[in-house]
């Protein structure tokens, strides 16, 4: 505890004196506030407990690096993400709306979420469910951890279900491509390639895949009192109850605990799209290659009988 009050005091002093992160340039540029050449915009930072050192990633791959629960291991040590430190509105974490449209995929947040037909697929959206706790990705706090529990180690192995949406807009350069070996008497495949620069994608870390895998909750736990993350049903027990060591500090009651949070990026990136029919005996290896994507390689794969599109995208240089 005497650390972690040298910590917060060290903190307090950089943040009056605006040293280290706090230096009103590189803050703001972080913010996305200033142009920003030489880092990502829209970092996300995650500080530690014990220590007064903090390290940022663009919000894309700390979507995944920095999720609830997930470890971090820096100078030598392991730190696990605990809490949110996320912008709050009247006592609450400043959530969005999320709507995804469930025949193209094409995500829209916050007023979009109203739109009564998809912008991409004409698709009627009245009906559709909307997430009311999108949250974008927020700075973090890891606190460090000595010891690995069967369910943690379990949890970090399976990942993070993390969904993409890519919403082309109207600057699009199309590529239409044939390929096929020369001289021989089999059609050519046809390709279709499509560009654009600063194109908008949306990331979404929907959840634990373990979660998914056994049934539970979608997306995450918050406790809006205290900020912690509940990644178990006995957590939020445990954390409920006054009586426990892991019990809130502010005394959080039922009402107190928000499910089903999904946490989201959004993105400016240069896309490049695919879209070909795969031979039918690659179909099914290439569905599942295609299923646990991995940022910034080929990203996102949308079945369509009998062809099936594949979709890459890469950040902007
Ligand atoms: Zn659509
Ligand atoms: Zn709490």
């Amino acid at each position: 505890m005497k650390r972690r009050t040298e910590v917060v005091s060290k903190r307090l002093a950089d943040m009056r004196e605006g040293r280290q992160g706090f230096y009103v340039y590189r803050y703001l540029g972080t913010q996305g506030f200033l142009p920003n050449y030489a880092f990502p915009r829209q970092a996300t930072t995650a500080t530690f407990y014990e220590i007064d050192n903090d390290i940022s990633r663009e919000q894309g791959l700390a979507l995944r690096e920095y999720a609830p629960g997930n470890s971090i291991y820096y100078r030598g040590n392991r730190y696990e993400v605990i809490m949110a430190r996320a912008r709050t509105e009247l006592g609450t974490p400043a959530f969005e709306d999320l709507l995804v449209c469930p025949a193209c995929a094409s995500a829209y947040l916050g007023n979009d979420a109203k739109l009564p037909a998809c912008l991409s697929c004409g698709t009627a959206l009245t009906g559709t469910h909307v997430n009311r706790r999108a949250l974008r990705m927020p700075d973090m706090l890891a606190k460090r951890r000595t010891s690995i529990t069967a369910d943690e180690e379990e949890r970090t192995r399976l990942g993070y279900a993390i969904s993409y949406h890519y919403q082309p807009g109207h600057a699009l350069q199309r590529y239409h491509l044939l390929t096929g070996a020369h001289g021989s008497d089999q059609p050519p495949h046809s390709i279709e390639l499509t560009y654009e620069h600063n194109g908008r994608v949306i990331q979404v870390n929907e959840g634990t895949v373990q979660a998914q895998r056994t049934d539970q909750e979608e997306g995450f736990t918050l406790c809006r009192r205290c900020s912690r993350w509940l990644l178990s049903d006995d957590a939020v027990q445990k954390h409920l109850d006054p009586q426990s060591s892991s019990g809130c500090r502010h005394s959080a009651v039922e009402d107190d605990i928000l499910r089903r949070v999904m946490l989201f990026s959004d993105a400016q990136v240069d896309v490049v799209t695919l879209d070909l029919v795969l031979p039918t005996e690659g179909l099914r290896r290439a569905r599942r290659r295609c299923s646990t994507p991995r940022w910034p390689r080929p990203c996102c794969t949308r079945p369509r009988s009998p062809s099936i599109s594949t979709r890459a995208s890469s950040t902007a240089s």
